[in-house]
């Protein structure tokens, strides 16, 4: 069985509910503290096959316990903060929940002869971009906090699978977008932060007459197509089927990762699309969605922000048989009907 961190939180969610329904037989045990997250976003039709626990990911006791009430084939780790504003402002809050938290989890899982995990990293583990599209080669030297805690983490995986039977795949999300709202409307699940800060959402509220104030622009200066921050919007379901086949690709009796000769059992794995769209991109994108104009205003850069991040996702394609099924359209109009449909 999988063990699954942070489920109730927005990626995590999306997850459970993909791989349940691709695996009908299957149940999950899931761990959140709900600090974040929202336990609505785990019902519907499967919820019977979950077994969730409110616990925090660094009591240890509790998570030894979790450990030995199930059998743990792999851990799927979302659990962490991941704002790359709040990142610079309360850095020290990011080292404690998604590094110091993770470890000591790292370190119970282990214990308890669990040696899978399919760890949430980010796009954010590379900084400033030296070249683009990016691959998983390209240097990590993290320009914000957020991506320093996922690149601590990744290093630590590194070291654990050298120096135990760990094996892992550290998947680099881009920017997650999108929500699962088309199909099931009474039980659709969607974006939900307190408080948004992310561009869809925000692009959203704004077209929608939701908010008080026009959408911020940060920044019309960046060295881009036209000033502002390019990135690339991946649907969270196609994450959420990342997810599954990197669980398969580490679950293989023959699996090695990057170094084959050194004998490390990990990968690294880029989730984007190729595809950069700039701020004024997605604005655009809404716009034609919702068929109303995003009241709009452009103010300075938000620290922390790379002027471009574009994946290169040709090894995840070589090694998952992975590739995205959802344009930036067809996100922000998944993103759309949730907000039509918003339960939480
Ligand atoms: N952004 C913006 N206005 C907003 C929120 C975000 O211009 O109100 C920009 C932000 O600077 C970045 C892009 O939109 O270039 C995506 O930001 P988001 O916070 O959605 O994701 P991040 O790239 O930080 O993970």
């Amino acid at each position: 069985m999988l063990l699954v961190t942070g489920a109730a939180g927005y990626i995590g969610s999306h997850f459970v509910r993909y791989y349940l329904k691709q695996n009908l037989t299957a149940e999950l045990v899931v761990v959140d503290n709900l600090s974040l997250g929202n336990l609505l976003s785990l019902d519907g039709s499967c919820n019977s096959r979950i077994h969730l626990y409110k616990t925090a990911l660094g009591n240890s006791d509790a998570m030894a316990g979790i450990f030995a009430a199930h059998e743990i084939d792999a851990v799927v780790h979302f659990a962490a903060n991941a704002y790359v504003g709040e990142s610079q402002i309360q850095p020290f809050k990011y080292f404690e929940n998604n590094v110091i938290e993770t470890l000591k989890f790292l370190q119970v899982m282990l214990a308890a002869e669990v040696k899978q995990m399919v760890f949430s990293s980010t796009c954010a583990t590379y900084g400033n971009p030296k070249y683009s599209p990016l691959n998983e080669d390209h240097p990590q030297r993290p320009i914000n906090t957020y991506g320093s805690t996922k690149l601590m983490i990744e290093e630590a995986l590194r070291a654990l699978a050298l120096s135990s039977q760990l094996k892992y795949a550290s998947l680099r999300y881009f920017n997650a977008a999108g929500a699962d709202a088309t199909s099931e409307k009474d039980c659709a699940i969607g974006e939900s932060h307190e408080p948004e800060s992310h561009l869809i959402p925000l692009a959203l509220a704004a077209a929608m007459g939701k908010s008080d104030t026009p959408l911020k622009i940060f920044g019309s200066d960046y060295p881009t197509r036209d000033g502002t921050c390019v990135r690339d919007y991946i649907h969270v379901n196609d994450l959420a089927e990342a997810h599954c086949l990197a669980l398969k690709l580490i679950a293989g009796a023959d699996f090695k990762g990057d170094m084959a000769e050194s004998a490390e059992n990990g990968i690294a794995l880029n989730l984007g699309t190729a595809n950069g769209a700039t701020v004024k991109d997605v604005v655009a994108a809404v716009e034609k969605v919702t068929g109303k104009a995003v009241p709009c205003q452009q103010v300075d850069r938000r620290p922390g922000d790379p002027p471009a991040l574009v994946a290169d996702f040709s090894k995840a394609k070589a090694v998952l048989g992975w590739e995205p099924q959802f344009n930036l359209e067809q996100v922000v109009e998944s993103a759309y009907q949730w907000e039509l449909n918003r339960r939480f």
